[in-house]
């Protein structure tokens, strides 16, 4: 078994990120109003239900999807698949992910038939500006998941009101309030699988013959880029083993599918 990368803080294990935060209420009575209207019509729904909420129903050609394609994704993704194939899937190739991702991407974008998947990168002239060598985690991690990830996110989600992820409330301490439906910086998101337990997600994929990703049998039950993932320890949480060999607590993305990227 290969080392981590980096192991700056072995004691940290896994904590809140920035799209772990409390979503503030939005202060314009309006939105507020829709909030709780949204937060009402997805009460009695399942977690289909609620994709098809937002996608059919209140953000129809408004909605995406923003997805790591790791560990988890293919619940998430096979439910907005028979939902609406056409669905546009944000994915963010930083260009430090592993291969295995990549060809889990494409396995699961050919037998889902998802129809919009969109890689979403960082611009060669920031590359060669910010990150000539490629190395910018190691000196400035936050710098590096800003140019790679936020940046790019943050143009892509331009223009749709309302975000879908595959958060669980039982991922951590920090998710354990989260609502089915919140509004967070400027867009509604829906968290349809709020309420999922692991053992709910294991039986869905099993019920569904989903493929899994590769990694995950070897080690890696969460799955990230490549410089800041390691494998877990036998005991550790199942998510201790992201950015814990960087002395970070983030990358800036609010809202991926419940796995960061
Ligand atoms: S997770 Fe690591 S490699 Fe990926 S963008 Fe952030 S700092 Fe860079």
């Amino acid at each position: 078994m290969s080392a981590p990368v980096t192991v700056i803080d072995r004691n940290r294990g896994p904590a809140p990120r920035a799209f772990d935060r409390a979503s503030a209420a939005p202060s314009d009575p309006a939105l507020k109003a829709r909030l709780a209207e949204l937060q009402f019509a997805t009460r009695g729904r399942d977690a289909r239900g609620i994709i098809e909420l937002a996608i059919k129903t209140e953000f129809a050609g408004r909605t995406a999807v923003v997805s790591s394609f790791g560990a988890e994704s293919a619940v998430l993704l096979h439910m907005v698949a028979g939902v609406d194939p056409n669905t546009p899937i944000l994915f963010l190739n930083t260009g430090k992910l592993f291969g295995e991702t990549l060809r889990y991407r494409d396995r699961l974008q050919d037998e889902l038939g998802l129809g919009d998947v969109r890689s979403l990168a960082p611009g060669l002239e920031e590359k060669l500006r910010l990150d000539p060598e490629g190395a910018l985690w190691s000196t400035d991690p936050d710098a590096c998941c800003n140019f790679r990830k936020v940046v790019p996110l943050k143009h892509a989600l331009e223009g749709f009101a309302a975000q879908i992820t595959g958060r669980k409330r039982f991922q951590t301490n920090a998710r354990a309030e989260m609502q089915a439906v919140e509004y967070f910086e400027g867009r509604f998101r829906f968290n349809p699988l709020a309420d999922w337990s692991l053992a709910d997600l294991e039986a869905y994929v099993a019920r569904h013959n989903l493929p899994q990703h590769p990694l995950v049998e070897d080690g890696y039950p969460s799955i990230g880029c490549m410089p800041c993932t390691r494998r877990i320890q036998s005991g550790e949480a199942y998510r201790a083993g992201r950015w814990s060999g960087l002395d970070k607590d983030e990358c800036g993305i609010h809202g991926v599918d419940g796995e960061g990227i």
